[in-house]
């Protein structure tokens, strides 16, 4: 039987809609909608079109969101002082830095940029302080990814509490968020990575399995519980036509896209997961939605937070 599909637009659509009269209450009380500053650093394809969608997200809904770029060759100083600028401004509340960086910022950038966005700006949760704040479950602006499995489970009636949880995936801005907001939600927690011994045992465990690698069609059936909820947050745009083959049929809508357009965007599920698990979010329009609508209520967050005091 397939796996009841939890349609990450419909929830975005629902938590967008809860945003704006927010948003315009904001407006009327400070003369100004929230405002999002948004840095891109080179021209990488994914990012912009990653970015072009938080922009227009933002423009739909009434949030004031403005594009800051840098060449591919700036230095990591320029950033910070970009940044730092972006601290200091009056009309923007929240400050979202698009990653990757560029590799010849250095292996540390992506944290020293984190650790100077004011966290009282920080939409997307990255800073030491607001993860603190997490992990200690009082945190006000938590990852828009991590945030968004969270929304979609619950608005979509899946229980949480007193359930076995499997996350795959230790990112910081992922994988272990995700697993402390299960954590507070009252399930039980597994986390895994690469060195994890007989993953697909461990993950057949769980009730809720999210699946945050970035390898295409990675989790197959073995991996999934009958029943299982499973939440895929990988996405990775594919252009070799072996992996579109190995895992889309001929004449499936998905292969069809990919002829079109001789690339996909693929999650870390393998299709056939569908004929296991009890639920599924699909890829696209699962979890990529709500990273956006999150981050619109992150950055409200931030400007009510900040004209209160
Ligand atoms: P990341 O930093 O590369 O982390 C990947 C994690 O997967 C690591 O913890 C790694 O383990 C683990 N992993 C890799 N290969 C594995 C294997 N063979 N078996 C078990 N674990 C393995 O990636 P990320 O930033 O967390 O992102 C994960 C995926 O989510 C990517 O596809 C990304 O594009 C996607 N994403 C989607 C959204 C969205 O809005 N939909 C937002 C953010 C990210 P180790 O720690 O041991 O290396």
């Amino acid at each position: 039987m397939a796996a009841r599909v939890l349609d990450g637009a419909a929830v975005a659509r629902q938590i967008r809609d809860e945003v704006a009269p927010g948003v315009a209450a904001f407006t009327r009380r400070a003369g100004r909608p929230p405002g999002l500053g948004i840095v891109l650093v080179g021209d990488d394809p994914a990012s912009e079109i990653y970015v072009r969608a938080k922009l227009k997200s933002a423009g739909d809904e009434g949030l004031r969101a403005d594009l800051n770029r840098l060449h591919a060759t700036a230095s990591l100083a320029d950033l910070l002082a970009l940044v730092e600028q972006l601290n200091h401004s009056d009309v923007h509340d929240g400050i979202l830095v698009q990653s990757p960086l560029p590799a010849a910022m250095g292996a540390d950038a992506e944290q020293r940029v984190f650790d100077l966005i004011h966290p009282g700006k920080d939409v997307d949760g990255f800073h030491p302080i607001n993860v603190g704040h997490l992990v200690q479950n009082r945190a006000a602006l938590t990852g828009c990814t991590p945030a968004g499995v969270i929304e979609l489970l619950e608005r979509s009636n899946v229980a949480i509490a007193g359930a076995r949880a499997v996350v795959i995936g230790r990112s910081d801005i992922v994988g272990k968020p995700t697993a402390l907001l299960l954590l507070h939600r009252h399930a039980t927690v597994t986390i895994c990575h690469s060195r994890t011994a007989d993953l697909p045992r461990v993950a057949a465990c769980a009730d809720i399995l999210v699946a945050a690698i970035g390898r295409p069609g990675f989790v197959t059936r073995e991996f999934v519980k009958p029943g299982a909820t499973v939440v895929d947050v990988g996405t990775t745009q594919v252009a070799d036509r072996a992996i579109v083959e190995r895992l889309f049929p001929p004449g499936s809508a998905r292969r069809e896209v990919f002829e079109r357009r001789a690339s996909l965007v693929v999650g870390d599920v393998h299709p056939d997961v569908a004929d296991v698990a009890g639920a599924l979010s699909p890829v696209p329009g699962g979890v990529g939605p709500l990273t956006i609508a999150m981050l619109l209520k992150n950055t409200l967050t931030a400007a009510q937070q900040r004209t209160r005091t």
